[in-house]
């Protein structure tokens, strides 16, 4: 008997020994260290309903995003190998790594302030192992094996026929829904019309896309088939970092301890109260329920992804037996010692102005991402040449238009006002989207506006409306100057 089962055990008769020894273990793994697997039992119930609808939701938004374009670019794509990324249909290029920079770091706040506050709701509602685990490949073992006790018995039996046909057939999905899941990532990164290529064309005209696709399948195929709860437990550094980000007043999944000790078995037409028992009856229906195999009851603990299941269980034992429902619910551990109801504290009504000002911040840091980016470099070893009283500088231009529509463009310069353009073609420059256009442009000055032998200038961008899109900073040369 694990510690925990123990713990379980004793706490059954009303005599937890020592309330912190399940922290000497985790739920999963036997004293000797063997992975104990976990059978949870079907969850259902309220949370569950309203999970499984967030989980379909989020699921067919992951499938369908690949293929939907806003003005011909893709709605998300995070091409990290050509170094190019749409997010809204916007591209963004390394160019803008410090908008991306800012955003990730607000994006960074944004975890760690919802999670102070609202603790592992991600993990529960939104994170896509939840979400591929529960209502993909758990419900598939559920359809396939039956409910736990009959996987259970399933896996104690022998390999016999019934045992060996369920196996493959629900391993023989897992492995087609590894591959689906693979395929549709890489979309995100690829685009779909790349990816689609790559299977029309087969395995040998793509053999590098196709070995790296197989080993993602493997790796998706081990973490659903296999690792499961480990992610969650062993891996993710989310779930470490709950520790040093959850206080008495973060809000999780909580197990009443002062309403539901001292727990006893239920004995109809007791009087709990005067026999001096608390409401939890001990059916160890929120443990069998449990994804990560751990016991509501001990208390707060890094395994809970706080998935609802133990919720919706234990409501479900408390209607039956007639107690009110919430001996597990949603709430902080405040709460819970203080008696009080949940309620909107100031604490989260603060945190929520935060939350709310950094998805500003990102949205002003999109939208006043600049049209274009404009940069105008000397060539190495270049020089001015005088002509006619003019002094020319040449230089090489790069433009990265980063709209979503062809730009036609000039060049003038802003400061000093006397300089002007010329270049070869029409003076007219025409910049695809997402192209970078280069090209070569000669300024001049009259020698007489020239005070030094080297002076900042100014050279802006315009659009065909007349509009200043960009500009960029710059030096001139010219003949050597004596300055007194
Ligand atoms: S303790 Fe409850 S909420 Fe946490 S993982 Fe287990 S069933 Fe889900
Ligand atoms: S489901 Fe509720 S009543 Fe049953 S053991 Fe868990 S907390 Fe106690």
């Amino acid at each position: 008997m694990s510690n925990r089962e123990e713990q379980t055990a004793r706490g059954g008769q009303g005599q937890v020994l020592d309330p912190e020894t399940y922290r000497d273990s985790i739920g999963t793994m036997e004293q000797s260290g063997k992975r104990r697997w976990v059978f949870p039992r079907k969850p259902k119930g309220k949370y569950t309903n309203y999970r499984n609808l967030v989980a379909y939701l989020l699921l067919l938004i992951y499938f369908i995003v690949p293929f939907i374009k806003i003005n011909g670019n893709p709605f998300l794509m995070f091409n990290v190998i050509d170094r190019t990324f749409f997010i809204v249909g916007q591209p963004f290029y390394p160019q803008d790594f410090f908008i991306l920079t800012l955003g990730a770091i607000a994006s960074l706040l944004f975890i760690i302030i919802f999670t102070i506050a609202f603790g592992r709701i991600f993990c529960g509602w939104i994170c896509p192992q939840t979400i591929f685990m529960e209502s993909i490949f758990r419900k598939i073992e559920y359809a396939i094996e039956g409910d736990r006790n009959k996987q259970m018995k399933l896996d104690r039996q022998e390999w016999n026929s019934e045992k060996i046909w369920k196996r493959s057939l629900k391993w023989s999905i897992y492995a087609v829904i590894s591959i689906v899941i693979t395929h549709v990532m890489f979309m995100y990164i690829v685009g779909y019309e790349k990816v689609l290529q790559i299977v029309s064309e087969g395995p040998f005209a793509h053999t590098t896309n196709f070995i790296v696709m197989i080993l993602f399948t493997a790796a998706f195929y081990f973490v659903f088939a296999w690792f499961r709860e480990q992610v969650c437990t062993l891996v993710c550094p989310y779930g470490r970092l709950q520790g040093v980000l959850i206080d008495k007043e973060t809000i999780n999944v909580f197990y009443d301890f002062k309403r539901g000790e001292n727990r006893s078995k239920w004995k109809k037409g007791e009087d709990r109260k005067a026999a001096g028992k608390g409401d939890c009856i001990d059916c160890n229906q929120c443990v069998v329920v449990c994804p990560t195999g751990i016991d509501i009851r001990d208390g707060q603990q890094l395994e809970c992804i706080n998935c609802t299941a133990c919720i919706d269980a234990c409501d479900e034992v408390m209607e039956k037996v007639g107690l009110p429902k919430g001996l597990v619910r949603y709430a902080s551990e405040k709460e819970i010692e203080e008696n009080i109801p949940y309620k909107f504290t100031g604490r989260m009504k603060g945190f929520a102005v935060v939350l709310v000002l950094l998805v500003s911040f990102l949205g002003f840091l999109l939208g006043n991402r600049g049209e274009m980016e404009a940069k105008f470099i000397k060539p190495a070893g270049s020089t001015f040449f005088v002509r006619e009283g003019q002094i020319t500088n040449t230089y090489n231009y790069t433009f990265l238009n980063k709209t979503n529509n062809k730009k036609i463009v000039t060049i003038k310069v802003i400061e000093p006002a006397k300089g002007e353009v010329s270049h070869s073609a029409s003076s007219k420059i025409v910049v695809e989207r997402d192209k970078i256009t280069k090209g070569t442009v000669n300024i001049s000055f009259p020698e007489d506006a020239m005070k030094l032998s080297k002076q900042n200038i100014t050279i802006g961008v315009y659009n065909i409306d007349g509009r200043l899109i960009d500009s960029y900073k710059t030096y001139f040369e010219g003949p050597f100057k004596l300055q007194f």
